[in-house]
């Protein structure tokens, strides 16, 4: 890994490496290879969603540094696809050559209390929250922030996963014992945050996209819905005024340049019932409720990550139509006959074998003509 060190873009033909190996790697490699670049994809599990479709794959775990160092000889630039990768690996990586973006985005994004702390600096609004180390904090805590209120681990949370409602002060110690509190090793602090329960009007996200020479761009802002904490849909436009929109996006291309990230970063925040905008959590890849750009956003968010790491220019994305997307979760993906029956549906499949409950198996994007 040499050649992408200067500003001057990879010529087509070079390889981007791409750590994780889930559908959104799968993407990435798809849309790489559309531009001409051939992939390699580096994660623990065989036959991944991202293996069936990459020129090369390396299943080896994160601290395989035997694996890592080949794997860095093997590509020309490195990116992500999630951003729980550890620590050592990506340094390891950087020492060799571009890794985009780089440590202190996926630091940042690693850890909630980090997180916002971050949207603080930057003067984006988050939920009243506090760090969390004990149950006898997290009591003191429920006397700021009095429930509703939830309880989250401050790492490797996702769609709901180490999180517990707590409605009414005595919920303490259960909800500490169920995210796993009174079991934690004590190498990581905090532990959790607790935060305010946000009566939410809606849900939106905005994914800025930052290139190598500090041009950020941004695709539409996004409204979500989630069923059991996963996400359910993304719409497009979303039904929020402009200047709300406006702010939205300001926030994301904000903590994108703040960070000095190379890459995505994908914003999600609540939407008040007076109005205004709280930060919820970021994360600097593709993301879930990006994926209706793949077919109404003009260039495709995993196209503008791959134009991002190998050096390309960014353009402004358009939205081309309106779009909802609706994410296969589960059994969802033995019932398709009705979106193949549909001429504004297109069906996108990861290639996953089993069909587990919850587990993301892929998703129609149900593209409409622009409203307005
Ligand atoms: P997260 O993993 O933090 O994105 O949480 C998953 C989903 O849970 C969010 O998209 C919300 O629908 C809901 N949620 C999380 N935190 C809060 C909160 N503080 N107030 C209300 N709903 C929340």
């Amino acid at each position: 890994m040499t050649a992408a060190r200067g500003l001057s873009p990879l010529p087509p033909g070079a390889t981007l490496g791409i750590l994780g190996n889930g559908q959104l790697g799968r993407m990435l490699a798809l849309a790489a290879s559309r531009l001409g670049y051939r992939t390699h994809v580096y994660g623990p599990e065989a036959d991944s969603p991202a293996e069936q479709v990459a020129t090369a794959s390396t299943v080896a775990a994160y601290e395989d540094e035997t694996a890592l160092a080949a794997f860095a000889d093997a590509v020309d630039a490195i990116t992500f696809e999630f951003e729980n990768v550890p620590a050592r690996a990506v340094a390891y990586l950087a020492e060799h050559g571009p890794v985009r973006p780089s440590w202190r985005a996926l630091d940042v994004a690693q850890d909630r209390s980090k997180e916002k702390t971050f949207f603080a600096e930057i003067g984006a609004a988050t939920p009243p929250w506090r760090p969390i180390d004990s149950l006898a904090e997290l009591e003191a805590a429920l006397r700021d922030i009095p429930p509703m209120a939830v309880l989250k681990t401050a790492r490797f949370g996702y769609d709901g996963k180490g999180q517990a409602k707590i409605k009414q002060p005595s919920d303490a110690a259960t909800a500490w014992a169920q995210i796993g509190g009174d079991q934690k090793s004590n190498n990581v602090s905090p532990y959790a945050v607790l935060e305010g329960f946000v009566d939410f009007m809606s849900e939106v996200s905005v994914i800025a996209a930052r290139g190598l020479d500090g041009t950020c761009v941004s695709f539409a802002v996004t409204e979500n819905d989630h069923a059991n904490h996963i996400l359910a849909t993304s719409t497009v436009p979303a039904k929020i005024p402009p200047a709300l929109a406006a702010q939205a996006t300001e926030i994301a291309r904000r903590a994108a340049t703040a960070l000095d990230l190379v890459g995505l970063l994908a914003v999600e925040m609540f939407v008040t019932r007076d109005g205004r905008l709280l930060c919820n959590e970021m994360a600097p890849r593709p993301h879930n409720s990006g994926h209706w750009t793949m077919d109404a956003g003009g260039a495709d968010q995993f196209e503008m990550l791959v134009r991002a790491a190998v050096g390309l220019p960014l353009v402004a994305p358009e939205p081309v139509a309106d779009v909802t997307m609706v994410n296969l979760i589960g059994d969802d993906v033995n019932d398709l006959g009705r979106y193949y029956a549909d001429p504004r549906a297109r069906v996108h499949l990861y290639g996953k074998a089993e069909a587990r409950p919850g587990r993301k198996m892929g998703h129609v994007n149900i593209v409409r003509p622009k409203a307005h």
